[in-house]
């Protein structure tokens, strides 16, 4: 073998280690002549100039009025808008179809390059997910903050790195300790045993200092999960919401457990249009004033709920399937033409429009909603969902300019970081999306990412298209180890 083979990968590795490092703790950083959308609430400002120290926001004002120190770099961003980072609320990152054995690799940049700084991971390998964030906040790793919860408590199934099933009110207490200890920031959960469990785990959670979030049991009603603090709620559909605001709840309730149960989704899909039918307008406005008061967010991910109900759209050529191992989009492709998944599908899209109806609802009655994909199911490509999702939630009521917050300033809120992150202003974490296009002009602009900032590390275009061939080589690679066993 030559010897130059392997000077060169090494050198390249040193160069990569080099560039990335210095990436990482370059102090200073200014940007001139953009468009501040700062998501505070103002209106956008033009030909502002962003000076950037240490990965905070040192200033931000007219370009005119801002000295440029001598050492910065500088990045004219003339015809640019300027954002806080995105955080998708929703992501399974760890667990489900990703295999923390890749995904590392494969979406931590991928999120990245799509202008998402933060994740919230709803139900993963909690020690992958610690070690990951550990690596992203010391800059070892490119990536967004992640905040996770560690594997999700269900009522049954396997025990799993993303799973935990609790029999009872006991263990339900014993999980929560045991997930604390291990590092979790939040317990997730998707189902329970019994109403005792459910509150028993919520009391845990209080004397804990841990919060909960999650689908809403079949047993539990939204205000009553509220009431206890549940931290943010789920999904519609999936958390059977329209029952708590449903005139026939005490009667349709205990039949949606027995259908459950059985796993009978026609007598589900019953009750779901019976419950759509009893909408009970002075119930929802009791529930909309519990989830105010007590400070429940909700999670709608409708763009998931959109890509799952119609398999009609998917392209079983599209190119966000690269970022995919081989062997699992060959599983999507086949997926297609299954009979079981068109019937789900099927049932999905006749349950899925009141989910937007109450988005709607809710947005208008001011209970705070978060942003979330639920990638990665099927054709739900970690990036693209959360831009998918903005669209759905204008498509819902929201302004482009909700969205943007909510994904932004909201995530902050909900995360209690609203100091420090999700607006750009003075003081706050270098966390920002460049965008070639305005936002609150058309919502889909959120993809045209020009450059991103995360704790001040400054990545152009030209860095992120290598963070994304870098991530299709890795995601590439996963079928020739598995051929090679
Ligand atoms: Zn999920």
């Amino acid at each position: 073998m030559k010897p130059g083979k392997l000077i060169l990968p090494l050198l390249l590795t040193l160069l990569l280690v080099v560039s990335f490092s210095s990436a990482a703790t370059s102090s200073k950083l200014v940007i001139t002549h953009v468009t501040v959308i700062d998501a505070t609430g103002r209106l956008p400002l033009p030909d502002q100039t962003v000076l950037i120290d240490g990965g905070r926001i040192a200033a931000i004002g007219a370009s005119a009025s801002i000295t440029v120190p001598k050492e910065a770099r500088t990045i004219d961003a003339s015809g640019k808008f300027i954002v806080p980072g995105f955080w998708d609320m929703h992501v399974h990152i760890a667990g489900l179809n990703a295999d923390p054995s890749w995904s590392k690799q494969v979406l931590l940049p991928l999120l990245l390059a799509n202008g998402i700084t933060g994740v919230r991971d709803m139900g993963g390998d909690l020690d992958a997910l610690l070690s990951w964030q550990r690596d992203v906040e010391s800059g070892a790793a490119p990536g967004p903050h992640i905040v996770a919860a560690g594997p999700f408590l269900a009522s049954s199934g396997k025990r799993t790195p993303e799973q935990y099933p609790v029999a009872n009110a006991d263990e339900a207490r014993a999980a929560v300790d045991e997930l604390k200890k291990r590092g979790a920031n939040f317990i997730k959960i998707i189902s329970m045993p019994s109403r005792d469990a459910f509150f028993a785990l919520a009391d845990e959670c209080k004397k804990q200092n841990i919060r909960f979030a999650g689908h809403l049991p079949f047993e539990i009603g939204a205000a009553e999960a509220s009431d206890v603090g549940m931290h943010s709620i789920e999904h519609f559909l999936y958390s059977a919401f329209a029952l708590s605001f449903s005139g026939k709840e005490a009667e349709l309730r205990p039949r949606l457990m027995q259908a459950e149960k059985s796993s009978d989704t026609t007598a589900w899909e019953q009750i779901a249009h019976e419950a759509d039918a009893t909408y009970n307008a002075e119930k929802a406005a009791a529930v909309i004033q519990t989830l105010k008061k007590n400070g429940t967010w909700v999670t709608p991910t409708l763009a998931s709920l959109d890509i799952t109900s119609h398999p009609e759209n998917w392209k079983t050529d599209d190119p966000l399937l690269s970022f995919v191992p081989p062997a699992m989009a060959k599983e999507w492709r086949d997926s297609f033409d299954d009979p079981q998944m068109k019937r789900h599908a099927a049932w999905l899209g006749r349950q899925a429009s009141n989910d937007w109806k109450l988005t709607a609802e809710l947005h208008r009655a001011g209970v705070p909603l978060l942003v979330g994909s639920d990638s990665l199911d099927p054709f739900v490509f970690p990036g693209d969902s959360f831009h998918h999702e903005l669209s759905e939630l204008v498509r819902a009521g929201f302004t482009p300019m909700e969205a943007l917050q909510s994904a932004t300033r909201g995530a902050a809120q909900f995360l209690g970081r609203e100091k420090e992150l999700g607006t750009v202003e003075t003081g706050h974490v270098a966390d920002l999306v460049l965008l070639s296009a305005n936002p609150v002009e058309n919502i889909a602009n959120t993809r045209k990412v020009w450059a991103v900032v995360r704790k001040g590390a400054f990545y152009d275009r030209a860095a992120l298209d290598s963070l994304l061939e870098q991530a299709k080589k890795e995601a590439a690679n996963v079928r020739e180890e598995k051929e090679k066993q």
